[in-house]
């Protein structure tokens, strides 16, 4: 019975999801308009409103003008729903059950938005890392006066590297603009040595934190957002060393950051696993059908999602088997 409210829950929030994937990377208001047809602008009324079942009753199609409704929107919401059940299943209804919950639901926003758009919103990504790293404090098993010390050191490290984002986050919320024309962004050598300058003690003073004071999520944590964010900060570097172009962008990097915030250090390497060999396989079946060689713009975005949620059902099996077979 509660898997049966869980999966129409589900339903609902896949539809709350349908609209931020459609109005976030326009920098529109989540909540007004209410939901129009995006052709002729007509009110949907909430008969017409309900998940899935409207799409199949209205055959795909506006009841107004008859344009062809995007087959996404079902998509999502049953996609939320079947990801919200399994969640529920696996863990019934805990505190890693709501937290996972609103995690996959951030995953399923940013594949969404970045295979249409090629651009992952801060306002995800960002306010992911911050609340990944906050749920990390209160699952610490205990906090001793020396970790406090490096608490203080780690949060500043993250107001370093994410702080402007955040500030334009929040105020973001206060005022919405027009959405601006996506700018060119030309490769900023700059940018990245100083990421890596931040990041690098950063990570010498999380692994002299685990290695003393073992057990503690919280460095575990910050130890995730700063490898997730120099793996694709050097990949980044690498790939422009040997092709002059950027094969991914600031997006992507803090993506990384945010799965290495809710996930840990240790789930990293699975992730890029995972998303790099489904975007090779993807990639090289799209560039077959397509014949064009080289030169082919995938978002990356969507196969982190797909490596990250691949983690959150099988990754703790495999992380687990991975390190116990490297101890014995
Ligand atoms: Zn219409």
């Amino acid at each position: 019975m509660v898997a049966v409210i869980v999966f129409i829950f589900g339903l609902l929030v896949g539809s709350f999801l349908n609209v931020c994937i459609h109005r976030l990377p326009r920098n529109e208001s989540l909540a007004f308009p209410g939901s129009h047809c995006p052709v002729c602008a007509k009110a949907i009324p909430p008969w017409l409103n309900i998940p899935v079942a409207s799409y199949l009753m209205l055959r795909g199609r506006c009841s107004s003008c008859s344009a062809t409704i995007s087959p996404i929107y079902p998509i999502v919401e049953l996609l939320t729903a079947s990801l919200g059940l399994a969640l529920h299943l696996r863990y019934g209804l805990t505190p890693h059950f709501f937290i996972l919950a609103l995690l996959c639901a951030a995953l399923i926003v940013v594949a969404f938005i970045d295979l249409k758009h090629q651009i992952i919103p801060d306002e995800i990504s960002v306010t992911g890392i911050f609340v990944g790293f906050s749920y990390s404090l209160f699952s610490t098993k205990y906090l001793l006066p020396a970790t406090a010390v490096g608490l203080t050191i780690s949060l500043g490290t993250l107001l370093l590297l994410f702080g402007p984002q955040l500030c334009s986050v929040v105020m973001g919320v206060f005022r919405k603009e027009a959405a601006e024309p996506c700018e060119e962004s030309e490769f900023r050598l700059g940018e990245y040595v100083k990421i890596l300058a931040v990041t690098i003690p950063g990570i010498v003073c999380c692994v002299y934190a685990l290695l003393h004071f073992p057990g503690q999520n919280w460095a575990d944590s910050l130890l995730g957002i700063l490898v997730g964010t120099d793996v694709i900060v050097l990949s980044i570097l690498l790939y422009y060393l040997l092709r002059r172009a950027e094969g991914m962008g600031g997006g992507d990097i803090k993506l990384l950051a945010m799965l290495g915030a809710f996930f840990g250090w240790q789930a990293i390497p699975f992730i890029i696993f995972v998303s790099s060999l489904a975007g090779s396989i993807i990639g090289l079946t799209v560039m077959l059908v397509k014949k064009e060689d080289g030169k082919l713009a995938i978002p990356f975005g969507p196969f982190l999602v797909i490596g990250a949620l691949l983690h959150i059902f099988y990754g703790p099996q495999i992380v687990g088997w991975y390190f116990s077979t490297w101890s014995h």
